[in-house]
């Protein structure tokens, strides 16, 4: 059985040296806007040595405006960039089609139980409630690993080993592992793989298309990951 945890090391390390790179990008981004204050002739009170974009600048402050500006900005024109990004990812998608292998169907993996599904059903959310109609729970990982072999171990050397997970199989799978209810299987089926950063069967047809932009995507993410920060501690 293939191992995959070495890759799954070497991807870490991809997407940290990714992340260190956007982070870089978006400070010079943000840079632009930066105003050359002189503090020393401003007559607000005020104890900060050296403005940072982190920094809480009392109201007034020119820099408090740099402050707003920026976050308008990367949750606006740099947000639409990522967007207008993503779309391309997806669009390059459709050069490829699902070999109905069937293994997605067999083994499904998330963070939410049962329980956490139908609570976000309750609520209105779309996936939940199509997850819901058709993914029944496996009894045991082990009876999932038993079933899926090769794609169970391929999920867990791809997981956070802290990570909990619950493994679910499709209650409208054939036993000649083909869609019992194809023509009026749900969006989520039809869409899948929704991420390029998914982790795919090794039968998965889609895995040349996730391969082929990886990279892109985890830049991506690392670029989402940051403006989320941004938001979190300027917004
Ligand atoms: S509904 Fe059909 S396509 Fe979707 S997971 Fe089940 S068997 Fe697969
Ligand atoms: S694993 Fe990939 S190729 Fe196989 S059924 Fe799912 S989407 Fe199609």
């Amino acid at each position: 059985m293939q191992d995959y945890s070495n890759e799954y090391e070497r991807q870490k390390a991809e997407y940290k040296e990714i992340f260190t790179e956007a982070a870089k990008v978006i400070r010079q981004e943000i840079d632009k806007f930066k105003p050359n204050y002189d503090c020393r002739s401003c007559t607000i009170p005020c104890d900060i040595q050296k403005p940072d974009i982190f920094s809480v600048f009392p109201p007034n402050c020119p820099y408090a405006a740099w402050q707003i500006k920026s976050l308008g900005y990367l949750t606006n024109e740099y947000k639409a960039k990522i967007i207008a990004s993503k779309r391309n990812i997806m669009a390059k998608k459709s050069e490829y089609s699902c070999a109905k292998c069937g293994a997605c169907c067999k083994l499904a993996v998330s963070g939410n139980s049962p329980m956490q599904f139908k609570q976000k059903a309750l609520r209105g959310d779309k996936l939940a409630r199509e997850w819901l109609s058709i993914y029944v729970p496996y009894e045991s990982e082990e009876i999932a690993e038993a079933i899926c072999p090769d794609f169970y171990n391929k999920l867990k050397d791809f997981m956070d080993p802290d990570e909990r997970l619950y493994f679910y199989y499709c209650s409208k799978l054939g036993a000649d592992d083909k869609c019992t209810i194809y023509e009026n299987r749900p969006d989520m089926c039809k869409n899948f793989p929704m991420s390029p950063i998914k982790i795919l069967p090794d039968t998965c047809s889609y895995l040349a298309w996730t391969n082929s932009v990886k990279k892109l995507a985890m830049s991506i993410k690392a670029r989402e990951d940051l403006i989320a920060f941004y938001k979190e501690k300027i917004g």
